[in-house]
């Protein structure tokens, strides 16, 4: 008995101790990507559910190390733990949009999307960080979509409420993502005066119609809020279908189309607007 349990702890420090000593190699690596520039971004096309055009594109980080795909959903909160998040953002914002003035010459009417850290809106700098890369670039401001978790509304609220504020002055749009899956507050967003809320995906998912009725319920208030919504993880022609009687205006998801490295995007760009 004695012995089991003995066995038991050390394989559970084992375990916990190389979590943490890959975490910490992660880190040291994510430092050097970024330094060498390994990063790389793709795009997922978000298409409006009336005409089927194009409306916006949402950058999505991608890293490989030594020939492995590390996701986000891994190192992200890694390079936020390690104070690299920051840096990393900046690279993907400025990077998304150099790369968006491109795309706008086959498409003029794109937006780009980016994901944003809850850590990089309590930078109380960086609204002014924002203004002056898309000043460098040129770039406008309206066709700039910020995508926010929930979570933003959950601690810190005055920084964040200046900051979106600041960031919404300068023209640029706040997009709630992941909606339904956290912490979310009505009066909050009302505070905001959200552009634009995304419908998670396990809601748009649902099998048994529940996810549904979330949906309609956000649709009732977008109407009223005067917020677009978009709905996330759509893969199947039902699916869409559903959600465009709904009154869902955007939709985003496998059925349209996988996230695109630039150079498919081009060509998916030049391939909808031959068609
Ligand atoms: P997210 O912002 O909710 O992004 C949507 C994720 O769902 C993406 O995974 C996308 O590839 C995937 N997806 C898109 N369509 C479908 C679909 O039809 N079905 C399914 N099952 N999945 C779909 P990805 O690229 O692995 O990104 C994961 C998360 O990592 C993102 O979730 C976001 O939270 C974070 N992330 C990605 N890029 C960035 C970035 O540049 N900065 C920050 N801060 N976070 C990022
Ligand atoms: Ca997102
Ligand atoms: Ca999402
Ligand atoms: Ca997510």
């Amino acid at each position: 008995q004695k012995r089991m349990n003995r066995g038991q702890i050390s394989f559970f420090s084992e375990s916990l101790r190389s979590e943490l000593e890959r975490k910490r190699l992660l880190s040291e690596e994510l430092l050097t990507a970024l330094i060498n520039n390994c990063f790389s971004l793709v795009y997922q096309p978000i298409i409006d559910s009336k005409t089927h055009d194009i409306y916006a594109i949402e950058a999505l980080i991608r890293w490989q190390l030594k020939g492995e795909n590390i996701p986000p959903d891994e190192f992200i909160p890694i390079a936020e733990q390690y104070g690299l998040i920051s840096k990393i953002g900046f690279w993907v914002l400025e990077t998304a949009c150099q790369q968006a003035l491109t795309f706008q010459k086959l498409t003029p009417d794109l937006s780009v999307s980016i994901n944003v850290s809850v850590m990089q809106l309590k930078e109380i700098e960086f609204a002014s960080k924002v203004k002056s890369i898309l000043a460098d670039l040129n770039f406008p401001a309206h066709k700039l979509h910020l995508e926010v978790t929930e979570s933003v509304f959950a601690n810190d609220k005055h920084t964040f409420l200046y900051v979106v504020k600041s960031l919404q002055e300068l023209g640029v749009r706040i997009s709630i993502d992941d909606f339904g899956t956290g912490y979310s507050s009505l009066s909050s967003m009302l505070d905001v005066g959200v552009d634009i809320v995304k419908v998670d995906k396990s809601f748009v998912q649902d099998e048994d119609e529940r996810g549904l009725s979330i949906v309609n319920a956000v649709v009732q208030m977008a109407s009223s809020l005067n917020f677009n919504v978009i709905a996330e993880g759509v893969e199947t022609p039902l699916q869409c279908k559903k959600l465009t009687q709904l009154g869902v205006t955007h939709l985003q998801g496998y059925y349209f189309s996988r996230p695109l490295t630039s150079s498919a995007l081009i060509e998916y760009l030049n391939n909808k607007k031959a068609s």
